[in-house]
C-alpha cells in the first residue's frame, strides 16, 4: 500500500475521542463509486478536518493508487463483513404494520395490556410513524398536554398521552417493534 501519511502526524498524535469519531466505513469507493463491501478488503484513511474532528475516506484499491496529492493522517487496509442476509421490509409495508399496531393498542382495553405500559406504546408509535410521515403533529392540549396526531393521508385523529419514557422502556419498546416488524414480513396482520 501506497505510504499517504501526512508528514509530522502519527496516528499515536491522534487524540483517541477524535478517533472515536471517525464515521462509519462508506459503502461505495469515495471517487469511483465501487462497492466496497463486495471488494470485502479496501484502503480507509482519516483526514483532519477543522479543529477537532476528522474525515474518514473509503477508496477502492484502484482508485488510492491512483490518488497523488492527497494526504492523510492514517490510513489502512479496513476489512468488511459480507452483508447480512435480509429479507427486506418495503416503507410502505413497515409503515403499514406500524399504523396497525398502533391502532390495535388503541383499541385494546386497559385490563389486556396495562394502561403505562399501552400509553408508552402508543406515544413511541405515534412519534414514529410522525417521523415516517405517516402522522404529522396537529395540536397539544394547553392543559392536559394530551398530543394529537393527525394520519397525512385520511386525516383521522389520534390523541397521545405525554409521556417522559426512561431510556430503558424506549429500548425495549424499540426492540419489541422490531421483532414484530420482522414477523409481520411473513404474517398477515391479523388484527
Ligand atoms: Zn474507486
Amino acid at each position: 500500500m501506497r505510504e499517504k501519511r501526512l508528514k509530522g502526524k502519527e496516528l499515536n498524535t491522534v487524540d483517541k475521542s477524535i478517533y472515536l469519531k471517525i464515521q462509519r466505513p462508506s459503502e461505495k469507493c469515495l471517487l469511483c463509486g465501487a462497492d466496497l463491501v463486495e471488494a470485502r478488503k479496501h484502503p480507509s484513511a482519516i483526514q483532519p478536518e477543522g479543529e477537532d474532528s476528522v474525515l474518514r475516506k473509503d477508496y477502492c484499491p484502484r482508485c488510492w493508487e491512483q490518488l497523488d496529492d492527497e494526504q492523510f493522517f492514517s490510513h489502512w487496509m479496513a476489512k468488511r463483513e459480507p452483508r447480512p442476509e435480509r429479507t427486506r421490509i418495503s416503507r410502505e409495508e413497515r409503515n403499514r404494520l406500524l399504523l396497525a399496531y398502533f391502532e390495535h393498542l388503541s383499541r385494546v382495553d386497559s385490563s389486556e395490556m396495562e394502561a403505562l405500559e399501552r400509553e408508552a406504546r402508543r406515544f413511541f408509535l405515534a412519534h414514529l410513524l410522525m417521523r415516517f410521515r405517516v402522522f404529522r403533529w396537529k395540536s397539544t392540549d394547553r392543559e392536559t398536554g394530551k398530543i394529537v396526531f393527525e394520519h397525512t393521508q385520511t386525516n383521522e385523529e389520534w390523541s397521545v398521552e405525554p409521556l417522559d419514557l426512561p431510556d430503558e422502556m424506549v429500548l425495549r419498546i424499540k426492540q419489541d417493534i422490531e421483532e414484530f416488524l420482522r414477523k409481520g414480513q411473513d404474517l398477515e396482520v391479523s388484527f
